[in-house]
């Protein structure tokens, strides 16, 4: 088990595991803060975390259609943990605390071609923020940043709740979104004691889909009974990902314009649909 403050790299990809956990447990509480924008016609860079808030999405596939080129996208969705990793190992670097970067609210990007497209995302409301408040990264650009709902006391309240749940044991985290002074945070250290891969004791949901071998459990049944709740018609809800089953999630995906592919993940829009369908 690697843990968050065995990383000694500049780089969030190791701790991928837990981030889909977090934003799995930020979906939980808040549906729909963060969306994927891998649907639009970008080139991930090493190591994207592919999410931004809805408007933040809307705003980039304006831009996208304007430009008619792939946008090389660096950065964009940083989770509480991804911005201690960078923390951690900033050495020269200039990176903000965790907990109150930028990029932890879901309204930033780091963009390669930043030279090509400075001009046009200016024009198009986009703030570049080289030279504000002594920023030197030419690369990064945000959508109305003081404008949009601040999400980042959200994303630390989700960690806050995820280590509560898996370390029922230790003294709990107060759920107060606040991760303060890095010097003595206790969420800080918690963060840096957790497995980068995720938590094994944690429920998190698999990824379902037609699959040979054919998917059976709770959990599919669960997706059938909610299917149905939601007005889609299914033979039966027996636990096994069948044929139609797999109808099924694509008429749904289908009548609230998804991308219609028949697989549910567990942050993926897909579920984030349901949950709201249903509610
Ligand atoms: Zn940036």
């Amino acid at each position: 088990m690697t843990l968050v403050k065995d990383i000694k790299k500049f780089r969030t990809l190791p701790v991928r595991g837990l981030d889909r956990q977090l934003l799995w447990q930020l979906n939980q509480l808040f549906p729909n803060l963060l969306v994927s924008i891998e649907d639009l016609n970008i080139k991930p860079g090493d190591g994207l975390f592919p999410y931004v808030q809805p408007s933040v999405k809307k705003a980039l596939e304006i831009f996208l259609k304007d430009y008619g080129k792939p946008l090389t996208i660096n950065s964009a969705y940083r989770s509480v943990v991804a911005q201690t990793v960078l923390y951690n190992n900033r050495g020269s670097n200039l990176v903000g605390n965790p907990g109150e970067s930028d990029h932890q609210n879901g309204v930033s990007l780091d963009i390669e071609e930043w030279t090509d497209v400075k001009d046009l995302m200016k024009k198009q409301g986009w703030k570049w923020t080289y030279g504000d408040q002594g920023k030197s990264d030419v690369w990064h650009f945000d959508w109305h940043r003081h404008e949009m709902p601040d999400i980042k006391e959200d994303t630390v309240k989700a960690f806050q709740i995820l280590w509560n749940t898996a370390n029922p044991e230790l003294e709990q985290l107060v759920v107060d979104g606040i991760v303060g002074n890095p010097d003595v945070s206790k969420t800080l250290k918690c963060i840096n004691n957790s497995p980068a891969e995720g938590f094994p004791n944690v429920g998190y949901p698999r990824t379902l889909k037609l699959t040979e071998p054919i998917q059976q459990g709770k959990d599919v049944g669960e997706l059938q009974l909610t299917l149905k709740k939601a007005g889609i018609k299914l033979e039966k809800a027996d636990q096994v990902f069948d044929l139609g089953t797999d109808q099924a999630v694509k008429e749904f995906q289908r009548s609230h314009s998804l991308t219609i592919d028949g697989i549910v993940s567990a942050e993926g829009e897909t579920r984030q649909a349901l949950k709201l369908a249903i509610a």
